[in-house]
């Protein structure tokens, strides 16, 4: 009799179980939290590429102004050419080789620069591209979010009138064997097992004589040796 009450107390205890693992596995739930990731990953993103620009930035200051500051030599040398124009042959040799010498660095400067610009414009567009798809997805996530959280609402709702009516279905059982289904059901779910041409039909297996005898007795509650479920006889 107790385990007639016990089985039909497992068939709403199961269902509100399968419904709350439902609710975990909704199709809304699992897109939200995908991007949630997503954005996530963007913002890292972001975050990356703003230190690399500042990073970048610093060092297109600090070659800009060695560029500025070697202007300013060559322009003092060509003054200084202009005003002292070298006597010797062997003098005017090693001023135009000082001159080519700065030209030369200038020119490395202006090509390093220019790298490094187009580098930042690189990175400038990519943090636009990934503005313009945060935006989006941020913008879908929103409206999953609205939809998702009506249905978390209505479903929420659904899941504890269940709850409620596993509660009082509960209290139906003698509270020893309640504790021993609950205890059973942390490592084997459902917790009981109906017997099935003398095989326990949780793990199939065939349940020793001695164990049929005690189950049809119905003196005590037997569990499966194997898997360590409540057999249940439903005289089937
Ligand atoms: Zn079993």
């Amino acid at each position: 009799m107790q385990l007639d009450t016990l089985w039909q107390f497992m068939q709403v205890d199961m269902e509100a179980d399968g419904f709350e693992a439902k609710m975990r596995q909704s199709a809304n739930r699992q897109k939200l939290l995908k991007q949630r990731d997503f954005l996530r990953d963007q913002q890292a993103n972001m975050k990356k590429l703003e230190n690399d620009v500042t990073v970048m930035q610093d060092r297109l200051a600090a070659v800009q102004d060695e560029a500025d500051r070697l202007e300013k030599v060559l322009a003092s040398l060509s003054e200084e050419l202009e005003n002292n124009p070298p006597a010797t042959p062997e003098d005017v040799q090693k001023q135009s080789e000082a001159v080519r010498k700065l030209l030369d660095t200038l020119s490395r400067y202006e090509q390093e620069l220019q790298k490094m610009r187009k580098d930042a414009d690189t990175k400038d567009r990519q943090q636009k591209e990934i503005r313009v798809r945060a935006a989006k997805t941020k913008l879908e996530f929103d409206q999953l979010k609205l939809a998702y959280d009506k249905e978390f609402k209505e479903d929420t709702a659904k899941l504890q009138a269940m709850r409620a009516n596993t509660e009082q279905e509960a209290r139906k059982i003698e509270p020893k064997l309640l504790a021993k289904y609950r205890s059973i059901k942390q490592h084997c779910t459902p917790p009981m097992a109906k017997l099935i041409n003398n095989q326990c039909s949780g793990c199939f297996m065939s349940l020793p004589s001695a164990t049929l005898l005690d189950i049809r007795s119905g003196d005590r509650i037997v569990e499966c040796d194997n898997c360590g479920r409540i057999l249940y006889d439903a005289g089937e």
